[in-house]
């Protein structure tokens, strides 16, 4: 088999150098967690508690370990000034129910008010920051806004994985002044995409789809170099149709990306990168639930309809690729997915790849906003073997960038 690096810089090591919160003596002390609170909400309440569920085991193995948990976390985007409709206040009772356990909020994360509500913190009790993103020290890593927010803490954990792309005050900045640990969520996904992805089982495929090349470049360009096979689908899969000379209709496609599109191809074919587009297509005069659609070659689209998804065809060529896989890294799907038909063939792709899955023969990894919602949709998200839920950050870490959030825990001296 031929020698290909490992997918992300932070992974292919045996042993993670980052410490987790078994390492940590937690006693007593002041625990600062760094938290992804961006919740759905409705009428002032939380529509969709997941991503408070999944902070509840570190937040319970520092309360069981007599420490004093510190919810550090932002909201939104309010751009570095105070507004009132992105305060974490209005997260108080949902995180109340789920962590089953008094929340004090204070509305500030520096300075002297939150000073003081630490102070006051007791055993039990779990005090939650205002919204670090009303500083605009924040995103811009001020060490002193970094240094106001060290104080109140004695341990620094960081559990957003989610947001561990951006180097910001409270994921990087920060965990240059404290001992510093992941939190549970954040050392389950890096061990799952370490543990599938490390030294990935051959040949790996992945699967890249959603609407746009340009948004995708980096990761394109990365997976051909690390990649045995690269099916590209998605509204994406036109642009490359468009480079090779087919018309397109009127389907979604950047006909300003085909140059970058051919770039691809060939930087495919230098590094024995097998690539897979759409061989069919599912086309469409509409852009509507149930419109009429019809199955074409994939150089035959008639020149008033567009591209909605990757036909019955294709959908077999992927079965293939994926029945001779043992790795799979998914993002974005291969079509239109919210509007039926056009969902039918990320619908049968996931399918396939969960059942493959289960029978032991392929070890399946996906992210992405649009994709895990496709997934669910295609009700086999819990037979992949592991599911990111953060968008961004799953997609950089894809792209082979460093994190600045998991480099900062990585990195010497704690
Ligand atoms: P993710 O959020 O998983 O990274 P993207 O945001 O890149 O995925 O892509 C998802 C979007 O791509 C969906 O809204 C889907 O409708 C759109 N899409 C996929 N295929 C097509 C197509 N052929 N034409 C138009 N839109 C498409
Ligand atoms: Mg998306």
């Amino acid at each position: 088999m031929r020698e290909k690096t490992p997918l992300s810089p932070q992974i292919g090591d045996t042993d993670m150098s980052w410490k987790t919160l078994d390492d940590m003596a937690l006693k007593g002390q002041r625990v600062l967690m760094r938290v992804d609170l961006n919740v759905p909400m409705e009428n002032g309440r939380v529509s969709d508690d997941t991503r408070i569920q999944r902070l509840l085991p570190s937040v319970r193995d520092v309360l069981d370990a007599g420490g004093l948990p510190i919810l550090l976390a932002h909201f939104g985007r309010p751009k570095g000034k105070r507004d009132p409709a992105l305060s974490l206040q209005q997260l108080v009772p949902a995180l109340e129910t789920a962590f089953a356990a008094p929340v004090v909020f204070v509305a500030d994360c520096r300075g002297p008010a939150a000073e003081a509500a630490v102070a006051a913190l007791v055993p039990g009790e779990i005090l939650l920051l205002e919204n670090t993103r009303f500083h605009p020290g924040e995103t811009q890593n001020d060490p002193d806004l970094a240094a106001e927010m060290a104080r109140l803490g004695d341990i620094y954990c960081n559990d957003a994985f989610s947001a561990a792309h951006r180097a910001h005050a409270s994921t990087e900045g920060i965990a240059q002044l404290l001992p510093s640990c992941a939190g549970r969520l954040m050392q389950a996904e890096l061990s799952a995409l370490e543990a599938a992805l490390g030294k990935p089982d051959r040949p790996v495929v992945a699967v890249v789809g959603g609407a746009k090349v340009s948004t995708k470049l980096e990761l394109l360009g990365n997976l051909t170099a690390k990649v045995d096979h690269l099916v590209i689908g998605g509204g994406m899969a036109n642009t490359f149709l468009a480079a090779q000379g087919h018309d397109v209709g009127k389907s979604l496609a950047e006909h300003d990306m085909t140059g970058m599109a051919l770039d691809i191809l060939a930087q495919a074919s230098k590094s024995a990168c097998d690539i897979i587009l759409p061989v069919d297509v599912v086309v469409a005069r509409a852009f509507q639930a149930g419109a009429p659609s019809e199955v074409v070659p994939a150089d035959a689209c008639p020149a008033d309809a567009m591209i909605l998804d990757a036909g019955p065809k294709t959908v077999a060529l992927i079965g293939t690729v994926l029945e001779a896989a043992r790795t799979l890294i998914w993002n974005g799907p291969m079509g239109a997915f919210e509007i039926e038909p056009f969902d039918a063939a990320t619908t049968a792709a996931a399918q396939k790849a969960a059942a493959l899955t289960k029978a032991g023969s392929l070890v399946s990894v996906a992210g992405g906003g649009d994709t895990v919602a496709a997934l669910n949709q295609a009700g086999v998200a819990g037979d992949f073997t592991y599911i990111s839920t953060a968008g961004g950050a799953f997609l950089e870490w894809m792209e082979g960038k460093v994190l600045p959030g998991v480099a900062a825990l990585q990195s010497a001296g704690h």
